[in-house]
C-alpha cells in the first residue's frame, strides 16, 4: 500500500520533500557538523564537505528525475531517440552505507531510492547511526509519509542477511568494501525471485602515477591531500604513488618535509589536518599493516601523534616505499601512502600492473606532457581518472563518481545514468510507428 501510494505520487511532488529536505540541512548546519566530528571523527572541513555534498544530491537527484521520467527529449538522449518511456519505483529498496561519508552516501542512495518512486529500508553504519538518525528525523519534518522510509539501525553482520534475503526486497544500492559487496550478491543471487538491481560501489587500490614533467610542489599538495585527507578513509584516496625515478628522490624528499607540518589530532580543532581512524578495529587493522610493512618495505615519512592520547584511534599517516603494487593483497582503509618508482620506459607496464590489481576507482595523473596523460587515461581502467589534482572530493553532478571491476558495478553516483536504475520502464510509446501509422 505504502509503495503504491508513493509510486503514484508525481515526481514532482516526491521531489519536493527532498529540495525541503535539502534546505533543513543547510539550516542545521552547526549540529551535523558537531555529529559529524564526534560520531565520525570528521575534521572542520570534511564536516562542512559533507554536508554540502549531502545537500548536492539532495538537489541534484530531483532535478534529474524530473527531467529524467518525464522530459521527452532528455529521454532520447538515452534511447536513441526512439521512444518516449514512462518509469516508476520497482518496490522496496533496501540501501546499505558505509560510515565514511555517514550524511552525504547515506542521503544520496535514500533520495535516489525515494524520487525514483520506491518505498526506502536504509540501513547505516552501526557507527553512524546517530547522523543517519537525525537526517531522517529531519525528512520526516518535511511531510514525507512516514510509512515511505524505514530507518534500520543495527550490525550488518547480524542484519545483513536477513534484509537481503528476504523475498520483498526489490533492489539494493550498497556502498561500503568489495568483500561485503560480495556476501550480499551471493546472499540475493539464492533467492527464488527474480533477479533484482543491485547497485554496488565498492573499494579501491588507487594510485597515482607522476612522471618528470610534472611540477613537484604541486604534486606534493595533490598526494597529501589525496593520501592523508580524512584520515586516509576515502574509496577514492591514493594509496599507491609511481614516481619516475628520475625525479622520485625531489618528490620523496618534499613529501617528508609537507608531512612534517602536518598536525594530528582533535577534529573539532581548526589546525588539524587529520583525525582519528573511526574505531579501534580499524585502527588495529592499520597498525598491522604498519607492522608488515617496516619489515618488507623502506621507511619513508611518519607524521607525529599528539601527546594526549588517551582512548583515541589514531592513526599516524605514513609513508613506505614498496616494489610493487602486488604486496599489496587488500585496501588498506586509512592514512597509509605507498610509494612505488618506476623507470619511464616501463610506463606501460605500470598501467598494466594497476590495471591487474582488478580495482578500477580512482587513478591520479601528474605530467605536463599531453601526450603522456592522454595515453595514461585512454588505457587506465578506472571510474575515475584526475590529471593535475588531487584525486578525492568528486563533485555531483560536475564529476559522477563510480568504478569498475572490483571497485562497483556503476551507474556513477552524481551522474545523469543513475536514477534509471532505480525505477522499471513500464509504458513506451515508439514515435516513429506512430509517425508511419
Ligand atoms: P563495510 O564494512 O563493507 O560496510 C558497509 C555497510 O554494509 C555498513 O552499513 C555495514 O553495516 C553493512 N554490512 C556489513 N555486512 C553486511 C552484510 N553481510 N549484509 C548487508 N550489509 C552489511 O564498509 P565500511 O567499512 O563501512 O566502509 C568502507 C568501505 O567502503 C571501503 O572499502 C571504501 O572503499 C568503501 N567505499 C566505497 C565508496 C564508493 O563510492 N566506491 C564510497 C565510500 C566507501 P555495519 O557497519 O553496521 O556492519
Amino acid at each position: 500500500m505504502a509503495f503504491s501510494n508513493w509510486c503514484d505520487t508525481p515526481v514532482k511532488e516526491r521531489a519536493t520533500y527532498l529540495l525541503k529536505l535539502a534546505d533543513k540541512l543547510e539550516e542545521n548546519l552547526p549540529e551535523l557538523v558537531a555529529l559529524c566530528h564526534r560520531e565520525a571523527g570528521k575534521t572542520v572541513m570534511d564536516s562542512i564537505d559533507e554536508v554540502r555534498e549531502a545537500v548536492d544530491f539532495l538537489r541534484y537527484y530531483p532535478t534529474q528525475a524530473e527531467l529524467a521520467f518525464t522530459d521527452p527529449i532528455e529521454q532520447a538522449h538515452f534511447n536513441g531517440g526512439m521512444q518516449q518511456t514512462q518509469y516508476e519505483g520497482v518496490g522496496v529498496f533496501v540501501c546499505i552505507s558505509p560510515w565514511n561519508f555517514p550524511l552525504a552516501i547515506f542521503i544520496g542512495q535514500v533520495s535516489a531510492a525515494l524520487v525514483a518512486g520506491n518505498t526506502v529500508v536504509a540501513k547505516p553504519a552501526e557507527q553512524t547511526s546517530l547522523i543517519a538518525h537525525r537526517c531522517i528525523e529531519l525528512l520526516l519534518e518535511t511531510g514525507l509519509p512516514n510509512n515511505v522510509v524505514q530507518l534500520l539501525i543495527g550490525s550488518g553482520a547480524q542484519l545483513g542477511s536477513t534484509l537481503t534475503s528476504d523475498p520483498r526486497v526489490a533492489g539494493v544500492v550498497f556502498t561500503g568494501s568489495t568483500p561485503t559487496a560480495q556476501t550480499i550478491n551471493r546472499q540475493l543471487a539464492k533467492r527464488h525471485t527474480l533477479p533484482v538491481p543491485f547497485i554496488a560501489e565498492t573499494g579501491g587500490q588507487n594510485a597515482m602515477i607522476v612522471d618528470s614533467t610534472a611540477l613537484p610542489e604541486q604534486v606534493v599538495r595533490d598526494v597529501l591531500r589525496s593520501a592523508f585527507a580524512s584520515a586516509g578513509q576515502r574509496c577514492s584516496a591514493l594509496r599507491v604513488l609511481y614516481v619516475q625515478q628520475d625525479i622520485a628522490a625531489r618528490i620523496i624528499e618534499l613529501i617528508q618535509g609537507a608531512m612534517a607540518q602536518m598536525q594530528v589530532g582533535n577534529p573539532e580543532y581548526l589546525s588539524t589536518d587529520v583525525g582519528p581512524v573511526i574505531d579501534e578495529k580499524a585502527q588495529n587493522r592499520l597498525l598491522d599493516h604498519i607492522q608488515w610493512l617496516d619489515q618488507k618495505a623502506k621507511f619513508l615519512a611518519r607524521v607525529s601523534l599528539p601527546k594526549s592520547q588517551k582512548n583515541s584511534t589514531f592513526v599516524a599517516p605514513c609513508a613506505y616505499e614498496i616494489q610493487s603494487i602486488e604486496q599489496l593483497t587488500e585496501e588498506h582503509f586509512g592514512p597509509i601512502l605507498h610509494v612505488i618508482q618506476y623507470k619511464a620506459r616501463d610506463l606501460d607496464d605500470v598501467i598494466k600492473q594497476i590495471n591487474d590489481s582488478g580495482f578500477g576507482l580512482t587513478l591520479g595523473v601528474h605530467s605536463r606532457n599531453e601526450r603522456t596523460y592522454r595515453h595514461i587515461e585512454a588505457h587506465a581502467q578506472v571510474g575515475n581518472c584526475y590529471i593535475n589534482r588531487d584525486q578525492v572530493g568528486a563533485v555531483v553532478g560536475v564529476q559522477p563518481f563510480g568504478g569498475q571491476g572490483l571497485s562497483g558495478t556503476g551507474p556513477k553516483a552524481g551522474g545523469p545514468h543513475y536514477l534509471y536504475r532505480f525505477a522499471k520502464a513500464c509504458v513506451s510509446v515508439n514515435k516513429d510507428k506512430e509517425a508511419t501509422s
